[in-house]
Order: structure tokens, then sequence, then C-alpha cells
């Protein structure tokens, strides 16, 4: 069971400028008793920091995952490009945290394309055996089909690894606009030979577009994180959307991911993720879809070097 959406980091790796949008956002629901930002954002602090990530792999395997790909973030430029952890310090980060899991973790570095050093930091991440693909975030601001994103783009493709992309929604400070899959038809014109996987799958504004978007194109995947949210009142929904995606794009191309994020109480959401992967399990037994060859072909997109990238370098 290889998860392929998670996130664990010291708080660091996120701006001031989220904690303090997410902080206000959520008083002025009135869902918090705390009145008082600073301690607000304090809290949100505690409740996502896992600096050795030791929080993240006991909560995934307690759920059973026995392999993780383990997403970076690079909000940096949210606010005045001042705060959050740049991607040189994230790279070596991941990288540190795969070697100490002894090979439970993956890492996939995320860039924003529009820094200054973007091509450099790729191009040094994608030399990592570590590293299995690369995290853009669109939602920063960007979208996928800019230019600005090209030179990560041929990277990636000559590299032969992945592409993982934000798709679906998101919220205030970010732009749900750059969250739509139609760019993506342009992106895969542009490279056709890309490995594209679209997180999340559109969940759960886009998932007809995901599917439409991935179907044509053999090397584009879903990965279906976020999706799990709508288990509490509309499961039924999320068992058509998963049985549309098989019946359409077949065993190899839906990923699971549970997009857990570890920190102070994590551990409590240890039996929404064991649900939604006996949801994910039973809607593929439903629809004839191997579970064995939906592993399989998680396995195969993280052994990148195997499709002679890495070795070309
Ligand atoms: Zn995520």
């Amino acid at each position: 069971m290889i998860d392929f959406h998670v996130h664990g980091m010291p708080w660091q790796m996120l701006p001031d400028e989220f904690f303090v949008a997410r902080a206000e956002a959520l008083r002025a629901t009135g869902r918090t008793r705390e009145t008082d930002l600073g301690r607000l954002v304090e809290k949100m602090k505690c409740n996502v920091d896992d600096p050795d990530l030791v929080r993240l792999e006991a909560d995934l395997r307690a759920s059973e995952i026995d392999h993780a790909v383990l997403l970076g973030i690079d909000w940096g430029l949210l606010g005045d490009g001042t705060s959050g952890m740049h991607p040189t310090e994230q790279l070596a980060f991941g990288c540190r945290a795969v070697q100490d899991s002894a090979g439970f973790f993956s890492f996939v570095p995320a860039v924003d394309p529009r820094r200054a050093d973007a091509v450099e930091v790729v191009a040094d991440a994608l030399a990592r055996p570590e590293v299995v693909g690369i995290k853009l975030y669109p939602p920063m601001g960007f979208s996928p089909a800019d230019p600005v994103c090209d030179p990560v783009y041929r990277l990636v493709a000559e590299a032969g690894a992945f592409l993982m992309v934000h798709t679906g929604r998101q919220s205030y400070p970010f732009q749900l606009e750059y969250g739509r899959l139609e760019p993506y038809g342009e992106v895969q014109r542009r490279w056709p030979g890309l490995h594209l996987v679209l997180g999340h799958a559109g969940a759960h504004l886009w998932g007809a577009e995901a599917i439409e978007i991935a179907k044509g194109h053999p090397t584009t995947y879903l990965e279906v994180s976020g999706w799990h949210q709508l288990i509490p009142d509309r499961e039924e929904e999320l068992r058509r959307f998963l049985g549309v995606a098989w019946a359409e794009l077949g065993p190899r191309r839906v990923l699971f991911g549970s997009d857990h994020l570890s920190g102070g109480r994590s551990s409590a959401r240890v039996p929404a993720i064991r649900r939604w992967w006996d949801i994910f399990r039973s809607t593929a037994e439903d629809a004839g879809i191997s579970l064995a060859d939906v592993d399989d072909a998680a396995g195969a997109l993280l052994r990148y070097d195997e499709r002679g990238g890495r070795g070309a370098r």
C-alpha cells in the first residue's frame, strides 16, 4: 500500500503569511474560542510541527501504509518572499528524511518556478537518489501553462521523473483559478513525454475534468487525496468518482493518497486514513480493478531511473 501524498515538516517550512491568513479566516467563522490572533497562529504552528517526521511515520505505519511519498511545499512567495523555507533547505530536509527512514519515504520537493534559482534547485534535486519527482503549486499565483514553468518541465521530462501539481480546491490567500484542470491540456501538448500527476484529481470541484484531461494522455495520472473529504456525507459521490476514473483510465493511473499532515494531534486522524483506504480498496474491487496493478503502477512511477533518465544525466 503506497500513499502518494503525505506532508510532514518543521513549521518553519510554511510562511507566516499562510498561518496569519488561515488564523484570521478561522476566527471569522467563530469556530474557535481563541480570539487572540497571535496565540491562534502559535497553536496552528504546533499542529503542523514534526521536524524529524517521527509522528508522520508512526501515523502512517499505524494506518498500514508501507511506503509514502513525502511532498515539499514552497509557499515562500505568498507575501514578500522573505518567509517559509527556501527550496534548497527543503531539499536537504527531505533527503535527510528519506535516508533516516530506511526507504519508508520517497521525496518530491516543491519549487515555485518564478524563483530566480528555480532551475538550479530542480537540477540539483533530480540528481539525488532520494528524489522521485518535482511538485508545482499553481494556486500560488501562476498558470501551469505559463512559459515560466517550461524550464522545470524540460528538466523533469528529460530526467524521466514525474511532475506533480496541485489541482482542485484552495482558498485565499491562494488563487483557485490555477487549481483548474484545463491548462494541463496545453502542458501535455507541449511536453507529450512528461509523466504528469494531477494531485487531488480536481477534488472535489472538477473531477470529471481531471478524468477527461488524463484520459487521452497515457502518462497523466490522478492522485485522489482530497476526495476523502466527501466520506462523512457524500460517500456515494466519492465511490462514483473513483468508479468512473477506473472505468476511463484503467488500473494503472489512479493513485491512492491521504494528504496526511503530521503534527501535534495528527495521530487522531489514523482511523480516518484507514477508513479512506478501505473505501478506495473496496471500490477498486467492485470495479474489477486489481490492487496489485494499482500498487505496481505507483511503484513504477517511483522508480524513474528505470526509465533511463537518471542514468543518462
Ligand atoms: Zn497536500
